[in-house]
């Protein structure tokens, strides 16, 4: 299985999809935006005009979209992949997007032969570059070992975690605990302030301790420097917040801290700030409390 079609490539499917070129394989890849598709094309893939088309020249499909819309699109629409597969293929949909819309476009895949596996991240753009994502798959253990050996290309871990939609649920488990952990480092920081603590000091003195977290290392220095440029932006972690909060009400989980994220996260959207990297939490505190976390330089 040599040739990966690679679909949706930004800031985070572009490097993955140039790891896969690197280490060897023929990657079809595609966006709809052209601009991203001839900056694989630089680097060594040959482009596709389509969904369709990539189907048609591949033998794994990968996808990294935006949401469950766009998976779907892509999918099972108009010259989507739909249209070019052939059964025996896999297509593994690396997007964040909601558990049911994974297990309903498998479905659809499966009337065709094809194996729908969801492979969400997590790790982000420096993760993506380095190869060391953490991958959590959905699907049977023999569509996981057909592709894990493509996926430890991206990858630092490769855990398969349950059948189809298994990936994205754990995934929206992932979402929860970096979203109120983010904003708990701002919360704290801005007391830590406002008490008159320089905030990069407490930073120094907690980072070894039971506070230590990734979210605490990766965000707290973007909080000092005020350097919110994604990174992961605040529009695609309240996507999988809104996809949280509609399993939770499917599911009757109530989910108090998220629910709080996801208002704050409303609110900086409003402001403008959609494209801020989620780290840019703080600048909710930082309105709501008319402090800067900025150290002067
Ligand atoms: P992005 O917006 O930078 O990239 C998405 C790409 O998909 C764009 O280039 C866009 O043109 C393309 N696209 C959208 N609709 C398309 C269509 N119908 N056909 C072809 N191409 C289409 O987003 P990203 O940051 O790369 O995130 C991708 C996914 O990975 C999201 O689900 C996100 O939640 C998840 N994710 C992102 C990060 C991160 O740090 N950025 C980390 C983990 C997971």
């Amino acid at each position: 299985m040599k040739r990966i079609g690679f679909i949706g490539l930004g800031l985070m499917g572009e490097p993955m999809a140039i790891n896969l070129v690197k280490a060897g394989y023929k990657v079809i890849a595609y966006d709809r935006n052209p601009e991203r598709t001839e900056v694989l094309v630089q680097e060594g893939a040959t482009a596709a005009s389509g969904p369709r088309e990539v189907a048609q020249a591949s033998d794994v499909i990968i996808t990294m979209l935006p949401n469950s819309p766009h998976v779907k699109e892509v999918v099972l629409g108009e010259n989507g992949l739909i249209e070019g597969i052939r059964a025996g293929q896999y297509v593994v949909d690396m997007s964040s997007i909601a558990p049911l819309v994974a297990q309903e476009v498998a479905e659809a895949l499966a009337e065709k032969g094809v194996t729908m596996l969801d492979a969400p991240v997590s790790g982000g753009v420096e993760k993506a570059r380095a190869g060391t994502l953490a991958v959590m798959v959905g699907g049977t253990e023999e569509a996981f070992a057909a592709v894990k050996e493509i996926l430890e290309v991206m990858a630092g871990s490769v855990t398969l975690v349950g059948p189809v939609g298994a990936g994205q649920t754990t995934k929206l488990v992932n979402q929860m605990i970096v979203a109120s952990n983010i904003a708990i480092v701002a919360e704290a920081m801005t007391l830590g302030k406002k008490a008159g603590v320089d905030p990069e000091r407490i930073f120094q003195a907690i980072r070894g301790g039971l506070a230590a977290s990734q979210c605490l290392e990766d965000k707290a220095p973007r909080m000092f420097s005020g350097n919110f440029a994604p990174g992961f932006r605040i529009s695609l972690h309240a996507k999988d917040l809104a996809n949280v909060i509609e399993t939770s009400q499917d599911l009757h989980v109530a989910i108090p801290l998220t629910t709080q994220v996801m208002q704050m996260m409303q609110a900086l959207i409003n402001d403008q700030h959609e494209d801020v990297d989620h780290g840019g939490l703080a600048l909710f505190y930082e309105k709501m409390n008319s402090l800067s976390l900025k150290q002067e330089s």
